[in-house]
């Protein structure tokens, strides 16, 4: 079994630019997790259609940005996200997603890869950044001429309250976690910190070879 990365944090902190970063400089395969929660709210299909991991990201390939990452579909995400059917049966799917890539190395992100998907991952990061700053950087990623700016801070607001106080799987940070706050910081600045930080967990966890 090779090591595996697991990276939680709300919306827009920059842990899926990091977690991508991450799995390519330790050539890794990355899971956004959140994509796959993306997928199933745009289809509406029902749950016994979600068997495979493999087609549920060949389904995930076919579908636009805007398609995914529209304020609805972000909604719409975090709403069957408190569905306690949909989150076992993508727990398994992720599951299904490290075991088919066990001779890799993973590294998955999502809100709770380190407390329900993987919680004996070698490194969890928990990855964050003050609520306009990320509200910014997710308005500048959208490049959508119909949204507002407080559109998309409002409806980060809403996701980050969902996303924290659901029953199931909450959105949540323990001391197994080492917490990369990326306000303020550029991309490169915070990669550093958490390559070194994976580094060190690598070496903790017997994985030093992969250092
Ligand atoms: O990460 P992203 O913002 O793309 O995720 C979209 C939504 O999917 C989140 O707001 C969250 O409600 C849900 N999600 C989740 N668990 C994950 C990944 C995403 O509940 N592991």
């Amino acid at each position: 079994m090779k090591p595996v990365v697991a990276i939680d944090g709300p919306a827009g902190s920059g842990k899926g630019t990091l977690a991508r970063m991450i799995a390519s400089h330790f050539s890794f395969v990355y899971l956004d997790t959140g994509l796959l929660y993306r997928t199933v709210a745009f289809l509406n299909a029902p749950l016994t259609e979600l068997k495979d991991i493999r087609k549920l990201l060949d389904i995930t390939a076919k579908l636009t940005e805007e398609q995914l990452r529209s304020p609805e579909n972000s909604a719409r995400a975090s709403d069957i996200a408190k569905n306690p059917e949909v989150r076992d049966i993508m727990t398994h799917l992720q599951r299904d997603f490290i075991q088919l890539y066990n001779e890799k190395g993973v590294v998955l992100d999502g809100r709770d890869i380190g407390t329900v998907v993987v919680p004996d991952a070698c490194c969890k990061l928990f990855v964050t950044a003050d609520l306009k700053e990320r509200a910014k950087r997710r308005f500048a990623d959208l490049k959508n001429e119909n949204t507002t700016f407080d559109e998309v801070y409002n409806n980060m607001k809403l996701r980050d309250a969902q996303d924290k106080s659901r029953k199931i799987a909450p959105l949540t940070c323990d001391k197994t976690y080492i917490v990369i706050d990326t306000t303020g910081q550029s991309v490169q600045e915070s990669f550093k910190i958490c390559r070194e930080e994976v580094k060190k967990a690598f070496v903790n966890s017997g994985y030093g070879s992969f250092v």
